[in-house]
């Protein structure tokens, strides 16, 4: 284990990005009881790797901070040796208190004790990463043996794949029912649309700039929609009913007949235009998910345990669904980042983290 690393960091935090790649980040070891190195195959990149980058945020560190928390490895250094070789993967939440209102009723991403990379720990944009091992999701071996499926496309399940399954189970399309999926060339929509497809049977509407309507080959957009709507064009009354127009039109598409909205709209969107008027977008009795905002009444819906992320890559291994993967070196996180602040990112980017 060398006595630097690959990272990226940011010096000072601040209230733009201010990433930098470096070689000679010192690699940490652990301290505490219970604490591992994981060795970081592969890591996503999220768009709240950029948010957990600017700030700071109160709590998070305001100096030397490694973003990404979607990481997929091999523990290399324990004081138990039993877990030496294993494979594993981080995901935002660490640990939670188990004991509190919302650990007892499910809800652990309320904890008000959580722990989350890379709050209180670096995240995997190194290396050579220390966490408690309660803070780890011990993974089969097959995610690194697998013949034909690179690693990579697992991670796609630990954030984005759990995210969109949970928001696919909140909505609880019948097989046939036509689900809008707002934002559906992102690294959660467009597995969102796949896991409506592929795994409830639904038909999917997809709506997105139009600027990304190609940014998939045609044989992966089928399996991610059926019919695309560009977004709202503008602000204006105009462009709403036209807006609502096409997705009318698209419903009626899909079913033959009827002038209905659809039985159901997921926004993944991560803009606030994305959660405007989504009634208008649904017939009566549909249901609304919006994906990352909990408090919401209407239905809110989160990143669902490991079980989840287990059961995603289960079906990427199966072929169920192919997520959309973009391989970049750590020295592209910088302008990766940029880029999902920017709104230019399609599928699911996996940085190569071990050299
Ligand atoms: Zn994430
Ligand atoms: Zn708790």
């Amino acid at each position: 284990i060398p006595k630097v690393q690959r990272a990226v960091v940011t010096p000072v935090v601040g209230e733009r990005l201010n990433l930098q790649i470096t070689d000679n980040a010192p690699v940490v070891y652990p301290t505490e009881e219970g604490e591992v190195l994981v060795r970081i195959a592969w890591t996503g990149i999220c768009r709240s790797d950029a948010c957990f980058s600017i700030g700071p945020e109160p709590g998070f560190p305001s100096h030397n901070h490694i973003a990404g928390h979607e990481g997929i490895g091999r523990i290399v250094r324990s004081r138990d040796e039993q877990w030496i070789g294993k494979a594993v993967a981080t995901r935002y939440m660490g640990s939670t208190c188990g004991e509190c209102l919302y650990c007892v009723k499910g809800l652990i991403e309320s904890c008000r004790a959580q722990t989350s990379l890379p709050k209180h720990y670096n995240g995997t944009f190194q290396e050579y990463m220390v966490a408690p091992l309660k803070a780890l999701v011990m993974l089969p071996d097959w995610i690194f043996t697998t013949p034909d499926i690179s690693p990579a496309r697992y991670t796609a399940a630990l954030c984005s794949g759990s995210t969109a399954l949970n928001g696919v189970r909140a909505a609880d399309p019948r097989p046939g029912d036509i689900v809008v999926v707002i934002g559906v060339c992102g690294a959660i929509g467009h597995l969102t649309g796949m896991i409506a497809k592929a795994v409830f049977g639904a038909r999917v509407i997809g709506v997105e700039f139009p600027g990304k309507k190609d940014c998939f080959d045609a044989v992966a957009a089928e399996k991610i929609y059926d019919v695309f709507v560009p977004v709202v064009a503008g602000s204006g009354e105009a462009d709403w009913e036209q807006y609502l127009q096409d997705l009318r039109d698209a419903c009626h598409l899909l079913r033959g007949s009827g002038s209905e909205g659809a039985d159901a709209v997921i926004s993944t969107a991560s803009s606030v235009a994305g959660f405007c008027n989504l009634p208008d977008l649904v017939r009566d009795g549909g249901s609304i998910v919006c994906l990352g905002y909990r408090q919401l009444k209407i239905q809110g819906s989160l990143m669902a345990g490991s079980d989840s992320a287990m059961r995603v890559m289960e079906w990427i291994r199966d072929g169920t669904i192919e997520p959309q993967i973009r391989e970049v070196g750590l020295e592209d996180v910088l302008g990766c980042l940029q880029g999902s602040l920017d709104f230019r990112n399609s599928g699911k980017t996996v940085v190569r983290v071990a050299s």
